[in-house]
């Protein structure tokens, strides 16, 4: 079966309770194109208003989760938390957690299996600096990464990875087509050498600089099987025509 499209918005440390009625357009606007997944990771503190507000069975989500299930971590929120406040999805390794918070693959990989544990959704992200990309080894850098935080076991409907250049994410600049092609396939082949054909069920997202101008292009490209999106998520002006760019596909 074809993979459906699926759509995230990060709105990373963005947005108080008036930002629910951004959400709550946007989920209005996401129900008028069942054809495509959307969800919304707010910040935590709105994780739980963002569901009441949210047409019932929409999608949010948490930006990230501690792989333990309770303890002596200040600060942090479990898995089960998030899924106790009705979150249905957690984005786990964001460059911005792996670069600004140390976090390394087995930490990723720990999250994601927590996540997966208390009955989230994962998008696993993973992406390569400027340098290494300009020296030619992103391919084997990512590779990596998958290999290190992919977690062995788990329905393949409920891991998504987000290929995510670090160099792209709120710059404005995009890698070619041929370079987003190049990367999901070859994250494909890893997933298919170690899955099998449970491969052909994980989505492959694309995110850094999405936006209503260039979505078309990316989500038509192959493999890429939707977007991870920031800076045009926080808004149904700027977030709704990437949905709608991956409806029409
Ligand atoms: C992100 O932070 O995941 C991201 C892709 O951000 P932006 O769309 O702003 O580049």
């Amino acid at each position: 079966m074809a993979r459906r499209k699926y759509v995230v918005g990060n709105w990373k440390m963005n947005g108080v309770s008036a930002a629910l009625a951004d959400a709550q357009a946007i989920f209005a606007g996401a129900e008028a194109r069942p054809a495509v997944d959307v969800a919304l990771c707010p910040p935590f503190t709105l994780v739980g208003a963002m569901v009441a507000a949210a047409p019932a069975g929409a999608a949010v989500g948490g930006q990230d989760c501690h792989s333990a299930a309770s303890g002596a971590f200040t600060g942090s929120v479990a898995a089960a938390m998030l899924a106790d406040i009705g979150a249905r999805v957690v984005i786990v390794g964001h460059s911005e957690r792996r670069d600004g918070f140390g976090e390394s693959d087995a930490d990723v990989r720990a999250k994601a299996e927590a996540g997966l544990g208390a009955g989230l959704s994962v998008i696993l992200c993973v992406g390569e600096p400027r340098d290494v990309r300009e020296s030619g080894g992103a391919i084997d850098h990512v590779l990596a990464q998958v290999a290190g935080s992919v977690p062995d076991d788990f329905d393949p409907h409920r891991l998504a990875i987000a290929y995510e250049p670090i160099w792209a994410i709120g710059t404005g600049l995009v890698p070619t087509v041929a370079d987003v092609a190049a990367m999901h396939g070859a994250i494909r082949g890893a997933l298919a050498a170690r899955f099998g054909d449970a491969a052909a069920d994980m989505r492959i997202l694309y995110g850094g600089s999405v936006n209503g101008e260039n979505a078309a292009e990316l989500l038509g490209t192959d493999d890429v099987d939707g977007a991870l999106v920031g800076g045009a998520s926080l808004t149904a002006a700027k977030f709704l025509p990437i949905v709608e760019a991956a409806a029409a596909l």
